[in-house]
């Protein structure tokens, strides 16, 4: 504002004094009447009035005064009303500013008070508090997920610890009581090592490459190879519905590392909940761009109000008995979060006490 004013002052002034020392150079064009032509002479003012060129210095130079004054004053009036102005225009942004540097990871749930005005700020202030919620929730499932963490953790710490004190208090043990403790430790140790790898994993996802061109199909054969023995052991019986003969196009890119273990956890869930002589069958599909894994189960079925939670962190629909099979309720949250990082889904597609169809859905590779 002060450049504009001063530029204003200067050009102002530079054509106001050049359009007065024009005046000295006054030029006289007489037309006559009677058709001849005009005839112009230069007249100069200061022979015809003696003063006059006094009074144009006089003028001139209070003119430039009084347009400094003039330039001085607008510059002095325009700054303050400039300066409260911008005082009252950014109140708000500092009452926002303070009221944003008080919110901790403690108070995430607070929301701040939004103006009435339907201005910039009120936008603001909106579009902070849905990210507060987002970061919230955020941070509230991570704390959860951390605590019941801690708590798998500690469930075999905790074993191990009370038999290694009753253990400590025998006088002399036996050969068979040495026995069943190493069996109880290898158990426990292998079950937190079981654990700590899956959390890991979750951890990890997103820094594993997923550039591989995988071939489903071949993908369910290797995980059947690796399941057969433990089906065998369950009595269970395990088919694969082999359609690669039909020329279906259900390739993907992703991690073959990833995707192995999100099929494995499905089948493995099929075999381990499933019924005595029970079956699992499982085939690849294609539909609408999308290349479809579907595990079939003859097992105890998941009721509507729990196909959803099963896909949480811990979460586990008998404890005792998922415990008992070694499960920490990862298994399912791991396919669900190895999914997602492929740009897919994994869910219940149908249940009932006579079992349950799991789906995992992925892109097709159209490379
Ligand atoms: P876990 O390690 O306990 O098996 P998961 O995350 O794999 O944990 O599964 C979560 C829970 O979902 C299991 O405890 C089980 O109750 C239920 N579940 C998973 N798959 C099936 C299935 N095919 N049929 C019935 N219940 C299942």
């Amino acid at each position: 504002m002060i450049v504009s004013c001063v530029l204003m002052y200067f050009f102002i002034s530079h054509s106001a004094v050049s359009g007065m020392d024009g005046l000295q150079n006054y030029m006289i064009k007489v037309d006559p009447q009677d058709g001849d032509s005009p005839i112009t002479f230069n007249v100069d003012p200061k022979a015809l009035f003696p003063q006059f060129e006094q009074e144009i210095q006089e003028t001139k130079e209070s003119f430039l005064l009084r347009s400094v004054i003039a330039t001085t004053i607008i510059i002095l009036l325009s700054s303050v009303c400039t300066y409260f102005l911008t005082k009252k225009a950014l109140t708000p942004l500092q009452k926002l500013t303070s009221e944003v540097s008080q919110i901790q990871a403690q108070n995430l749930s607070t929301q701040l008070p939004v103006p009435n005005s339907k201005d910039e700020i009120a936008q603001l202030t909106s579009s902070f508090n849905e990210m507060l919620t987002r970061l919230d929730n955020a941070f509230s499932t991570q704390k959860q997920f951390s605590a019941n963490a801690a708590h798998e953790l500690r469930t075999p710490l905790a074993v191990l610890q009370t038999n290694l004190e009753v253990f400590e208090k025998k006088q002399k043990p036996e050969m068979i009581e040495y026995r069943q403790l190493f069996t109880m430790i290898k158990e426990q140790t292998a079950r937190l090592s079981q654990l700590v790898g899956t959390l890991l994993d979750m951890t990890n996802l997103k820094s594993v490459p997923r550039t591989d061109q995988v071939s489903l199909e071949e993908l369910v054969d290797e995980v059947f190879c690796d399941l057969d023995p433990i089906a065998e052991k369950a009595g269970i019986s395990i088919h694969f519905n082999d359609s690669s003969n039909q020329d279906l196009h259900t390739d993907v890119t992703g991690s073959y590392v990833l995707l192995y273990r999100a099929v494995y956890n499905l089948v493995e869930n099929a075999i381990k909940y499933n019924r005595p002589h029970g079956s699992v069958s499982v085939s690849v599909k294609q539909e609408n761009g999308q290349a479809m894994v579907l595990v079939t189960d003859t097992g105890i079925g998941i009721s509507p109000e729990n196909q959803k939670k099963i896909f949480d962190p811990f979460f586990r629909v008998d404890k005792s008995r998922s415990r008992a099979m070694g499960g920490a309720g990862l298994g399912l949250a791991l396919v669900d979060s190895i999914a997602k990082e492929h740009r897919g889904t994994v869910k219940v597609l149908e249940s009932s006490s006579a079992g349950s169809t799991i789906v995992l859905m992925l892109p097709v590779d159209n490379s």
